[in-house]
């Protein structure tokens, strides 16, 4: 197989493959194909070749898709870097995935320079040290597109790093080719589709499309930064159908602007739980949410639900993509019954072989039945899936597990109850009590209301012996919620009332 752009342009040469939202700007996969091929040559000539690891520091503009599959054309296995991370996170990206060059812009070259260490830094823009070269000076040289096996690495993607470092992920052209069709028989495709790419290209869920054009055919619509209003309304303007974005976007986007445009049929919306109250704007306003469950080391989605069965099931990340098992696991180490609670273990084409240059993480993270995500959740009888949150929440009182998440769903679904965060709180007696911080709905609620709410609705243990109240939950700037800063608040309330008694 030779990179999936080089296919395409034989099949489909005069349909759109790239619109710059900003300007309007648009090009074929023919002239996709020529940018590409330049910059494969230029690439080339400075000795850039098959086998190596081409770091690149993704800003979200024309020059990363160029090299995005350039990359693929050369057989270059692609390090994308957050263009956002400090000098000092791209040296230690740099060093885990031992990469071989750095490509940068102008944004980025100082941080570039000090990130590569001894590997040679080359801007696609014109340097402003003469310690990056210009890709733009070397003449390119004729390239034939490599031709790769189903398991050679194509990227080492870095995780998020919210339970620890960054892990490189190793995924080969397997993962990302099967991947990329599971992901089209849940969603459909149609080579007409305009996908906008509103996460950034270091991420699975902004690399996917852009990966994916030219194997279905459609336009990828850049959209550089991400703003609410102006999002929005480059939907609008370009009529996209296909869009990924994590809930606090999407939450954002229609305070900003009501509802979106009708021209959707796609809005996969991911990286982390999605509230009832946001599903519930979604029916409302007849917006095509297809919530899934994904992560970087099984090349995106795990599950997608669709619109229909997001209505009807709230909370639900539908059922596992073709060809993917999903093995709920309990403490014991096998596989629980239907409906209990348990880790979430993967396996199946889309998952990688493991960190790259870390055995130790990658032997850790298999077991018998395949990856160990991490993350606790349960099917329910239909084979639905429930994400409810990382196995380190778990809150063990007494000897007894509880799932925050599922305590968090039952105060949600009081309907004067906006939003709630729950957390285990230190306690000499109980190891640990289970505490929520609530977000009210109106000014009628109250502690007995939600603490008898959730007796009629959850076994003893599970109940929350530590309730306040917030106007808002202690967010992270991607949204999730700040889990320490919840603890010390309700922390702060255990302790005032233990005086007060
Ligand atoms: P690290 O592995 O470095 O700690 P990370 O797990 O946050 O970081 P990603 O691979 O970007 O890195 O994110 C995958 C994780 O995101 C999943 O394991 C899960 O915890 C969370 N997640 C993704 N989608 C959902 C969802 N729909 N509901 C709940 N959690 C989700
Ligand atoms: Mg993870």
């Amino acid at each position: 197989m030779r990179d999936w752009l080089s296919h395409r342009v034989r099949a489909s040469p005069n349909a759109t493959a790239l619109i710059l939202a900003s300007t309007g700007e648009s090009w074929t996969f023919a002239e996709l194909d020529s940018m590409v091929e330049e910059t494969a040559g230029r690439l080339a000539a400075l000795g850039v070749e098959s086998g190596d690891h081409l770091g690149v520091v993704t800003e979200t503009r024309v020059a990363s898709v160029r090299l995005l599959h350039a990359a693929m054309r050369l057989g270059v296995t692609l390090v994308p870097m957050g263009d956002s991370l400090t000098a000092g996170e791209l040296r230690s990206q740099a060093e885990t995935a031992d990469v071989t060059a750095v490509v940068c812009g102008s944004a980025t070259e100082g941080r570039a320079v000090e990130a590569a260490g001894d590997a040679p830094v080359v801007s696609v823009d014109p340097p402003a040290t003469d310690e990056a070269t210009a890709l733009e000076d070397a003449s390119p040289e004729s390239v034939e597109p490599a031709s790769r096996e189903l398991d050679d690495p194509q990227l080492l993607l870095f995780t998020s790093g919210t339970t620890g470092d960054p892990k490189a992920v190793t995924l080969t052209i397997r993962n990302l080719l099967s991947s990329a069709v599971a992901s089209a028989f849940r969603l459909g495709f149609d080579p007409a589709d305009r996908w906008l790419v509103a996460l950034s290209l270091h991420h699975m869920g902004g690399i996917a499309p852009v990966l994916r054009m030219p194997l279905y055919g459609m336009t990828v619509v850049l959209r550089p930064e991400f703003r609410a209003g102006p999002t929005a309304d480059d939907i609008e303007r370009h009529e996209v159908t296909a869009v990924s974005l994590v809930p606090t976007m999407l939450r954002r986007m229609l305070e900003k602007r009501g509802t979106l445009s009708e021209s959707l049929r796609v809005v996969l919306l991911g990286g982390a739980p999605a509230s009832s109250e946001l599903i519930a704007r979604c029916r409302n306003y007849s917006v095509p949410v297809y919530p899934t469950y994904g992560m970087t080391e099984t090349a995106s989605q795990i599950a997608t639900a669709r619109p229909k069965e997001a209505f009807r099931n709230v909370g639900t990340v539908g059922r596992p993509l073709y060809w993917t098992d999903l093995t709920v696991v309990g403490e014991s180490g096998t596989p629980v019954e239907r409906g209990e609670t348990g880790e979430l273990v993967v396996s199946g084409p889309t998952v990688t072989p493991g960190y790259y240059g870390d055995s130790e993480a990658t032997a850790e993270a298999f077991c018998e039945y395949g990856l160990k995500t991490g993350d606790a959740g349960y099917l329910d009888a239909e084979g639905r899936l429930y994400v409810l949150n990382r196995v380190d929440d778990r809150i063990i009182t007494g000897g007894e597990n509880v799932e925050p998440g599922e305590v968090v769903d039952v105060l949600r679904s009081h309907p004067e109850v906006r939003d709630a965060a729950v957390v285990g709180v230190p306690d000499p007696e109980w190891g640990e009590r289970v505490g929520a911080l609530v977000v009210p709905g109106s000014e009628e609620v109250t502690r007995d209301g939600v603490e008898e709410y959730a007796r009629e609705r959850l076994a003893g243990f599970k109940l929350p012996r530590i309730v306040a109240f917030a106007d808002e939950l202690p967010r992270t700037v991607s949204g999730t919620v700040k889990r320490d800063a919840v603890r010390e608040r309700l922390e702060a309330v255990a302790e005032g009332e233990d005086e007060e008694a």
